[in-house]
């Protein structure tokens, strides 16, 4: 009876748990006429680090391209913090600014520096003074290891070195959830790495954290949940250990059996 009446006092004293930063709620999506996105219902955490796996065409990044509204579904809620996505275009524009997205071809502008890329949506999209936006773009290019290469442009850069800039530039919007397509898909294997490690990093930071990705240890060293998708459906969602070690469905096992 003791021990229960701590139990009470315990719950009654933890904080109600937050809104969840991202939920699907019955999402469908359609290319025409093709279901690209049945059913998906998953909800993600402030703080929580999600890896979304998968075989190639089953709407891994269809799924992450509806949080930011590159891709409109048709069926169903997308929330973020609290705000539906078929709101108002303002409310939109807001949520877009909270929700940064890194992909797997970079898509740095080649005719800009690396400081000018990251400057550039701080001052037009946010009307920050370029004077503080660049100071912000170096705080974040030092944290991104990559100080020293401000001056240049992407063409002069490593696919490691880009991917890193890619990064920086996501975050001087200062977003509150990070997506990131297959970012270490295009890159040689020696750069996979350092590219891992700024997630990783950013991740301890205590970003919420959408992550497309094949890199298996990198997802059972960070993720909180590992998703697999399957044909458009999420097929399984749980904790990467149970994931790799027993997963619960043939199409899951199978999916593993050929990334070993
Ligand atoms: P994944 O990222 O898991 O490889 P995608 O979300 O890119 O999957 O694509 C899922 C399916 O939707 C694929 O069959 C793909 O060919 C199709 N698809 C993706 N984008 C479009 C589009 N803009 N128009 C029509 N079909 C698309
Ligand atoms: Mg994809």
């Amino acid at each position: 009876p003791l021990s229960h009446r701590t139990e009470t006092v315990r719950d009654a004293r933890r904080p109600p748990r937050a809104a969840p930063a991202i939920e699907f709620a019955g999402v469908h999506k359609w290319y025409g006429a093709f279901h690209v996105l049945r059913d998906i219902r998953l909800a993600v955490h402030p703080g929580e680090r999600v890896v979304v796996c998968g075989p190639s065409g089953s709407g891994k990044s269809t799924l992450i391209r509806c949080v930011n509204r590159l891709e409109e579904h048709q069926k169903g809620a997308i929330r973020v913090h609290g705000v539906e996505l078929s709101a108002s275009s303002r409310e939109i524009d807001r949520v877009r600014r909270e929700v940064g997205m890194v992909f797997q071809q970079f898509n740095l502008f080649p005719h800009l520096t690396v400081l000018q890329n990251c400057a550039l949506a701080p001052v037009w999209a946010e009307g920050v003074k370029r004077r503080e936006a660049e100071d912000r773009a170096h705080a974040l290019l030092a944290k991104v290891k990559i100080a020293d290469q401000a001056h240049k442009y992407p063409s002069e850069l490593s696919g490691g070195q880009q991917q890193r800039v890619a990064i920086a530039r996501a975050l001087c919007m200062n977003p509150k959830i990070m997506l990131f397509d297959e970012p270490t898909s295009a890159l040689d294997p020696e750069m996979v790495k350092e590219v891992l490690d700024t997630m990783t990093a950013l991740a301890s930071e205590g970003m919420t954290m959408i992550v497309v990705t094949h890199e298996m240890g990198f997802a059972r060293r960070v993720a909180d949940k590992v998703v697999f998708m399957d044909n458009g459906e999420v097929v399984e969602a749980g904790d990467p250990e149970e994931f790799f070690t027993a997963p619960r469905h043939e199409r899951a096992r199978q999916f593993l059996s050929r990334l070993l």
